[in-house]
């Protein structure tokens, strides 16, 4: 049986998609940003140890313990499925996160397939930095795509978050031109990839493609250095300084400029 590995889940998410929903955070992910605001998920993917428990039950599995080791899908799907009806009162439904739920393609396939079959709406949190064919194959069981862009200038991006962002955008070309519902998600990094130009790029990229929703602005928070145990690491996010609600809102009407639908948060 395929199972998985996921390091949280978050019930009543109301800033990853659309509506009430739940977050199943999956583990492992092939990028490296320096910022990385969920560090569990760069932990290596637990291959022993199962959440079964030691009755071998599994129906009043708690959510650490699913977070705990590996699980099958239908257990993280029992646990999503308990507040379908907050999803049908809200348009919600479950957002698979991480890291990048692609790394673990087998299971988050099966997730997706028992979530069709329960009439469960689906988005992936995706970095878009999978193969092509293997994130096409999860196209048709995907309601929504929340696609990561952060750095377009591909020497600027292999430096801070350690690979080139080629597959990435080729990937976004591949689901808009399969009829894919795509949200893009920038997250602004200060002076990363907040600025003009950065923006200007995005803009110039993802204009022409059909089939893009929406523009999140994902504004720079603080709320994750407890997570950082490294000084030197600690010393650099200490140097961001996040932009004012003014400045994001400017940045928000450069993308208005442009047709583009802009939101600001998740
Ligand atoms: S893509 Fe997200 S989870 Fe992966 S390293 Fe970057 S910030 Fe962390």
């Amino acid at each position: 049986m395929t199972k998985g590995s996921i390091f949280d889940l978050k019930r009543f998410a109301i800033h990853d998609g659309p509506g009430i929903r739940t977050t199943v955070f999956m583990r492992g992910c092939p990028l490296d940003c320096w910022w990385c605001h969920n560090p569990e998920s760069r932990q290596p993917l637990i291959m022993d140890n199962t959440a079964t428990g030691n009755d071998g039950s599994t129906h009043r599995r708690s959510r650490t313990a699913l977070a705990d080791g590996l699980v099958a899908p239908e257990q993280v799907i029992e646990e999503v499925a308990r507040d379908i009806p907050y999803y049908d009162q809200s348009d919600g439904g479950v957002t698979f996160s991480g890291g990048e739920p692609l790394m673990q393609l087998d299971f988050l396939m099966k997730m997706l397939q028992l979530c069709r079959g329960r009439s469960i709406h689906t988005a992936v949190d995706t970095t878009g930095y999978a193969p092509s064919e293997e994130l096409g194959r999860i196209v048709d069981l995907v309601d929504l795509f929340l696609y990561d862009l952060k750095i377009m200038d591909d020497h600027a991006h292999e430096q801070e978050v350690g690979v080139s962002n080629r597959l990435i955008l080729d990937n976004l070309k591949m689901l808009t031109t399969r009829g894919a519902r795509v949200i893009i998600r920038v997250p602004l990094i200060p002076g990363i990839t907040d600025t003009n130009s950065n923006l200007d790029a995005i803009i110039e990229f993802v204009k022409p493609l059909p089939g893009i929703e929406e523009v999140s602005l994902l504004p720079y928070h603080r709320y994750f250095r407890h997570k950082v145990t490294d000084p030197e690491l600690a010393a650099k996010l200490a140097g961001l300084q996040p932009k004012t609600e003014a400045e994001v809102s400017a940045m928000s009407r450069r993308l208005e400029a442009h047709g583009l639908r802009v939101k600001i948060g998740g």
